[in-house]
């Protein structure tokens, strides 16, 4: 009893059971994987607060592993980013997305923001640039507008970083701070560097209705980006509530499952027809 007990925890945790048979093959799941054609992007909504209007796309990594199933992109990201593996999987990622772009412009509109994230170990290193201008020049040509989603930790860690920053807008790329209010506290790099996006992260944005006094501190993170001038965007949305509680708050952007949850090239067709519809 004890050992089916504990067989079936290991199998319930999926995600640790997927990094434990990773470990195995050190290194050579992820190449191997690019090899075979397992990855696939997904692509989530933006939507514009004062509209209801799609205006963008997040690109999210998915993998099906041939024995291990779906692999959720918290297990695989951060085993490649340890790995030194995040440099050959965001390229593959970049011709993932150049391919799909080539369908999707055929229905989302001209201007439509493409985000991706991208990983400190790669901002930093030496071919980012080259890499980057790779992917733009594979991307069918002024349709789509670019926006670089990193972490608050990236700038904590990053003695260059404002000079990758400026590369990057000088690309007329912009830059998102994701996952807002997660980090170590780097409000001080608000002021240091030129930002357009605040990422709200959902656990922000789940605490609305759940307290007697909503949400001081995300009240205070929207106040403070409506002075520094940034586009917000609450990640996470999932009910109406949420929704009008934060639209009243003035939050520019919001993602979420009330509007879409990230969905291939081919769900993607389906949502923007209906929406066309209703
Ligand atoms: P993220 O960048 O914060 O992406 C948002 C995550 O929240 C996604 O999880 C998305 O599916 C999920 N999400 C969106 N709306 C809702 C909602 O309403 N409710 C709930 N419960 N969840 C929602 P996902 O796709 O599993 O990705 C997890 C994380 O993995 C991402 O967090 C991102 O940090 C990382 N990631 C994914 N793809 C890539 C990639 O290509 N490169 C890098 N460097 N990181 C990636
Ligand atoms: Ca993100
Ligand atoms: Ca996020
Ligand atoms: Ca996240």
């Amino acid at each position: 009893i004890l050992l089916a007990g504990l067989l079936l925890a290991v199998l319930v945790s999926s995600s640790s059971f997927v990094l434990l048979t990773l470990r195995q093959r050190p290194g050579k799941e992820i190449l191997l994987g690019i090899k075979r054609g397992e990855f696939h992007v997904e692509y989530q909504p933006l939507i514009e607060a004062a509209t209801g209007e799609s205006c963008g796309l997040e690109a999210l990594m998915r993998w099906t592993h041939p024995t291990e199933g779906n692999i959720p992109p918290d297990a695989f990201i951060s085993y490649a980013e340890a790995q030194n593996l995040i440099i050959p999987l965001t390229h593959h990622l970049f011709q993932l997305v150049a391919r799909d772009a080539h369908q999707l412009r055929q229905m989302v509109p001209a201007g439509t923001k493409m985000g991706i994230n991208i990983s400190p170990n790669h901002l930093t290193s030496a071919s980012f640039r080259d890499d980057v201008s790779n992917w733009i020049n594979a991307m069918p040509a002024d349709h789509f507008s670019y926006v670089f989603e990193i972490t608050e930790r990236t700038m904590v860690s990053e003695r260059n970083a404002s000079e990758i920053f400026d590369w990057i807008h000088q690309q007329g790329i912009k830059i998102a701070i994701d996952d807002f209010g997660t980090g170590h506290s780097a409000l001080i790099y608000l002021e240091k560097f030129t930002f357009d996006y605040l990422k709200i992260d959902r656990g922000f944005v789940q605490s609305i209705g759940m307290e007697t006094v909503t949400s001081p501190v995300l009240d205070a993170v929207l106040t403070l980006a409506k002075k520094l001038n940034l586009c917000t965007v609450a990640e996470g949305v999932e009910t109406d509530e949420q929704a009008s509680w934060l639209l009243k708050r003035g939050v520019t952007h919001m993602q979420g499952y009330l509007f879409g949850r990230p969905m291939t090239v081919s769900q993607l067709i389906a949502y923007f027809q209906t929406r066309q519809t209703a």
